[in-house]
């Protein structure tokens, strides 16, 4: 099958994409390889909740309804996904995997699950949920007891009575340590001093801080954003800190069967290590293009790639426009995606 513009990846970012390109005459289509609605959102865990309002976790064009002082929940954030797509009637089709992409001329081919397709642009969506990153630590491999990336939890239960190390200090460290610590005995492993928001500020401030990157960029100005915290105080953390659970230490520096060993002898017996180390990009159907760099990342112009015409990455972070990664922020780079997809085109029909 032949298309203008073939989109991989359908969550938030790939339907953000799909709102903009469903308003153009260009023939377009998204391949997720999930059998739903909801990308990453289907994946977290059952108590997740945005850590920025209602108002504030908007796709373009559809207002997530709760309003100002509600943090809707990871189902809901899944609900509103769907009927957005259905709202727009997004050419999305599931369950499509896209196993590769290269370049033959000036037409990218697709290997994917329903077949080979062909596009004359490509926009890949897909997220980093697919490629959890966990560090590498000494003796790993000797450790009898568990070991979990944030992206496998789903509830405190299946940890009760157990003794629970959490590793990571950003917002999904806080948060499951908030929740497994009323279950089990835990220890916080952090490299450096966790920084929590302040109470009166959510995930607005994060967006608010990369807008005003984003313009100062746009107008060539350096801007640092205020240093206030990375650890947004949703309600489970602001309860656990009054528990006194957020006490953290530095790493360690080796697995023993049962335990964790630092540099001056001192172990902890542990039954269950959980990584809340973030994720990598999730771009390896493009390896054949020989783009991605040695941080898993592609050289990007906002999100058009640098070396391949006709590519375009969208949703991977900052990397790709600031906020890219949240609801809220994805509205900006996919509009600016595919005004530059339009140009791309007109350019070549002249
Ligand atoms: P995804 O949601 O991962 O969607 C990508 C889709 O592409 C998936 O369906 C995937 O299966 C599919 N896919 C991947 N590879 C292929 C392939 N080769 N072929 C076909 N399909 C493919 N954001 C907010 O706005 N507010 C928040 O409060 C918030 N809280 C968060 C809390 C946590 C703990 C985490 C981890 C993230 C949070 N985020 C939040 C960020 C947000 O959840 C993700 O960044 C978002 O899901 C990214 O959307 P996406 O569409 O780019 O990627």
């Amino acid at each position: 099958m032949k298309y203008d513009v073939i989109v991989i990846g359908g969550g938030q970012s790939g339907l953000a994409i799909g709102y903009y390109l469903r308003r153009t005459n260009l023939s377009y289509i998204i391949f997720d390889n999930q059998k739903q609605e909801g990308g990453a959102w289907l994946h977290s865990w059952k108590s997740l909740r945005l850590f920025s309002p209602a108002q504030w976790s908007s796709l373009p064009g559809m207002i997530m309804t709760g309003g100002n002082n509600y943090y809707p929940s990871r189902d809901e954030t899944i609900e509103y996904l769907k009927l957005y797509e259905q709202k727009y009637n997004l050419n999305v089709k599931r369950t499509v995997e896209v196993f590769d992409v290269s370049k033959v001329d000036s037409q990218f081919h697709l290997q994917t699950s329903d077949g080979r397709m062909i596009a004359r642009a490509v926009v890949s969506a897909t997220g980093s949920f697919n490629h959890p990153f966990v560090p590498a630590f000494k003796d790993m491999e000797v450790f009898k007891g568990r070991m979990i990336h944030s992206s496998q939890y789903q509830s405190p239960s299946e940890f009760q009575n157990k003794r629970v190390a959490i590793v990571g200090e950003g917002n999904s460290g806080a948060q499951i340590l908030a929740e497994v610590s009323l279950a089990a005995d835990t220890i916080w492993i952090t490299q450096k001093e966790p920084r929590f928001l302040p109470d009166h500020i959510d995930g607005r401030f994060l967006f608010d801080a990369a807008t005003q990157m984003y313009e100062a960029q746009k107008a060539g100005k350096q801007y640092k954003p205020p240093s206030l915290g990375d650890i947004v105080m949703v309600d489970a953390v602001k309860d656990a800190r009054l528990r006194s659970v957020f006490h953290s230490v530095r790493p360690f520096d080796y697995f023993k069967e049962d335990s964790l060993v630092w540099a001056d002898g001192h172990h902890e017996k542990v039954d269950v290590v959980i990584f809340c180390t973030g994720f990598k990009p999730a771009l390896s159907h493009l390896n054949d293009l020989n783009i991605i760099n040695k941080d898993g990342r592609v050289e990007t112009d906002g999100t058009r790639a640098q070396h391949v015409e006709g590519l375009w990455l969208v949703g991977y972070g900052n990397w790709t426009g600031f906020a890219s990664a949240t609801l809220i922020g994805v509205g900006r780079s996919a509009k600016q995606t595919v005004e530059e997809v339009l140009r791309f085109f007109s350019i070549r029909n002249e």
